[in-house]
């Protein structure tokens, strides 16, 4: 059976351009569906589409538009004007880009509301709420501010106060007023429209759904599940409060069937979204939007954030559900994006810039690379840092990964006109075995969105091929003629290699796969072409140069203060002119030392040279590594200093690495240390870990890229 996937992103508020964090799901998504799109199915192409849009509905978007004198159309149009930039400067290919204002939406949108007309789940109640007189409108809660009615702060929002974190209703503030006009709001009724989500075959339907009962896809990660299960009472019978949908003009939005004047709220319209982006591009394909989703084999997945899980596990698959369409088959939600360790902030401007990263020249497949491998099937939000990201880029990609093309492939070129063989016993080669052996692994671990550890074990496979390249030395080769043979042998079966972790890395690096086809000199890789070998005497292209390293100057002109905020910044600078510390951000001179940690140890008594010559510290390879029981805090190692043996050293790190993290990492080593006699046996030499006092943290240390085992630190 031929699988057929539907998939999108959620769609964002058409308020502002994009941020990292849509970056990020984009990019998570992104890579599922090409790898998806990598697939067959008993010898079919897998059937996949994967749409967005932008959610322009609702009373901050008519109220931005009115601010900027423009009307909501197009003021989202001056929004939705920006997708493409970011989209394709970040190699994120969606079939289709939509708005929720399409007609696609009104009219799916009408015929759902209907349904559920029909099956005597909506019901209308008036209500009370602020109204502003000046403005002639309903104010929704964000924008009523006044004192708070628990200690008295004033400019608080109607939900909740900064000051004591006071949760209340906006009728409780003292002395409110609109942030609109700074008018008194006035209590109005007014009827609204409700979704009576509280009913039983609701409640009945949904843990149903949410626990995984009625499919066997849906699966909701462990967090959500219990989230879900929590908001539906657990066992008990904790009805769930009917849904407030219709909101009163003036509303951007789409108007309800036979109530005049009355609109949907935008959290109704804004998920049909993905259905009406879908049907859109099926009318443009011309094909059936209804049969398609009709189908019980189509399978629908939604990539989220974890702030908008209540309206994609409870009104959505109910909304669905009761209409009589297809419910999704699973949510993947996701944990925010943090900057060192910092949530970002829209007020504070901090963060990363998405444009600004292209702007300034950096390469999309970097940041690619670095979030798929933070990323894991689990709710957790990731951290960008600057180090971890020029670490991870520079070891990982340009040291392991294509170097090996780049050490192999000017030898077949120069020496054998391009021409590969590999030999007819290729197939036996210990490491182009093992790296066939992978495929179903790396492959299920794509499937599961376990990004992180199909990264690993991708780079785990790049350090076998690379203890093949030191094992059989081409460059050693190439300098005795009778080698010729064996020279074009092992460059050819490197190149084999280097096509197979290629495959394995398609859906994360799209753009460097593409140049690697080219210069191989072969069709698009699909998953099963790991399966099939180069064959002797297929020639190559001249290799072209896939991919520079990141320089850190980069990373610093990413970090800079937007342009708007350097006078204010300039002006602190230690009473410096402005103009001098504006323009002198390129050279040394004026970078600040970082403040002085309370945690600070203060330095050891001096030293000679002579003295430091006295400790032999060298680039070891962790080549094995392993928890030791009975010992909480250590790993027992084994590392190579290319001495011709293997070291076995404790280190008590335990609690900041996984064994099968370091497996395979460089590492420095003081080698001349006494060996020491432990409860577990004899430790020859100490690891270099950096620690301080007051930071839980112990930091291994890896030398830069290039690196050799046995090399001496000086
Ligand atoms: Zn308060």
């Amino acid at each position: 059976m031929s699988r057929k996937l539907f998939v999108t992103t959620a769609l964002p508020y058409a308020n502002a351009p994009f941020h990292i964090g849509h970056i990020m799901e984009y990019i998570q998504a992104d890579i599922w569906v090409r790898y998806q799109r990598m697939q067959k199915d008993e010898g079919r192409q897998r059937e996949v589409y994967f749409v967005g849009a932008d959610d322009v509905h609702g009373a901050p978007i008519m109220i931005a538009a009115e601010k900027a004198g423009k009307s909501p159309a197009e003021f989202v149009a001056g929004i939705a004007a920006g997708r493409a930039a970011h989209l394709d400067g970040f190699l994120i290919k969606f079939d289709n880009w939509h708005s929720t204002d399409g007609p696609e939406n009104h009219e799916l949108s009408k015929s759902i509301y209907k349904r559920l007309r029909e099956k005597g789940l909506i019901y209308t109640k008036t209500i009370e709420q602020f109204f502003d007189p000046v403005k002639s409108m309903f104010l929704p809660d964000r924008y009523i501010k006044g004192e708070c009615p628990k200690c008295g702060a004033k400019d608080q929002y109607g939900d909740s106060c900064e000051v004591c974190s006071s949760v209340y209703t906006p009728t409780e503030l003292n002395r409110p007023y609109s942030v609109l006009t700074g008018a008194t709001p006035v209590m109005k009724q007014s009827e609204h429209y409700f979704f009576k989500l509280s009913d039983p075959q609701c409640t009945d339907f949904l843990k149903a759904w949410t626990l995984g009962q009625g499919s066997g896809r849906s699966r909701l990660q462990q967090e959500v599940a219990n989230k879900a299960r929590e908001w539906l009472g657990g066992d008990g019978d904790k009805a769930l409060s009917d849904w407030d949908i219709s909101r009163d003009a003036p509303y951007f939005g789409i108007e309800i069937p036979d109530a005049p004047g009355k609109f949907f709220y935008v959290w109704l319209d804004a998920p049909i979204g993905y259905l009406a982006s879908l049907k859109n591009l099926f009318n443009k394909k011309g094909m059936d939007f209804d049969a398609f989703m009709a189908d019980p084999e189509t399978e629908q997945y939604h990539f989220i954030g974890k702030d908008i899980i209540y309206f994609h596990t409870l009104f959505w698959p109910a909304m669905l559900h009761f209409a009589d369409r297809k419910v999704p088959d699973n949510v993947f939600v996701h944990g925010f994006v943090t900057v060192d360790g910092e949530k970002m902030s829209k007020s504070r401007g901090t963060g990363i810039s998405p444009l600004r990263y292209l702007e300034i020249g950096m390469n999309p497949e970097w940041l690619r690379y670095y979030l798929a491998a933070k990323l894991t099937d689990r709710v957790e939000d990731i951290d960008f840092t600057g180090e971890d990201f020029i670490a991870r880029v520079n070891a990982d990609l340009i040291g392991k990964y294509v170097n090996i093309a780049s050490r192999a492939a000017g030898f077949i070129t120069k020496r054998f006109g391009g021409q590969l063989k590999l030999g007819t016993d290729a197939t036996e080669v210990p490491v182009l075995k093992s790296l066939r052996a992978a495929s179903e692994e790396i492959s299920n671990c794509f499937e599961r969105r376990e990004y992180g550890r199909a990264l690993r074990q991708i780079m785990h496979l790049a350090d076998e091929v690379n203890v093949y390249v030191d094992a059989n030395k081409p460059w050693v080769l190439a300098k005795d003629p009778t080698q010729s043979d064996n020279l074009q042998q092992v460059c050819s079966r490197l190149l084999e290699a280097f096509r197979i972790l290629t495959v394995y890395l398609k859906p994360v690096l799209p753009a460097i796969a593409e140049k690697v086809e080219q210069f191989l000199n072969i069709a698009p890789l699909q998953w099963d072409s790991v399966g099939t070998a180069l064959p002797d005497g297929h020639t190559i292209n001249t290799y072209q140069h896939l991919m520079q390293r990141v320089d850190q100057k980069m990373l610093d002109a990413l970090f800079e203060k937007p342009k708007a905020e350097e006078p204010a910044k300039a002006a602190t600078v230690k009473g410096k002119p402005a103009s001098q510390s504006t323009a002198s951000t390129e050279s040394t001179s004026n970078i600040e030392p970082l403040p002085v940690p309370e945690s600070f140890e203060p330095l050891a008594e001096e030293i000679t040279i002579d003295d430091f010559a006295k400790v032999d510290m060298r680039v070891g390879k962790i080549v094995d590594c392993n928890y030791v029981e009975g010992a909480k805090k250590l790993l027992r190692l084994s590392v190579d200093l290319g001495e011709g043996r293997i070291r076995n050293i404790f280190s008590g790190i335990r609690s900041a690495y996984r064994p099968e993290d370091l497996v395979g990492k460089l590492t420095v080593v003081v080698a001349n240390l006494a060996p020491r006699k432990m409860k577990f046996g004899v430790s020859e030499g100490m690891v270099m870990a950096a620690s301080a006092d007051g930071d839980d943290g112990i930091y291994l240390l890896e030398p830069m890229s290039g690196a050799k085992p046995g090399m001496r630190l000086s």
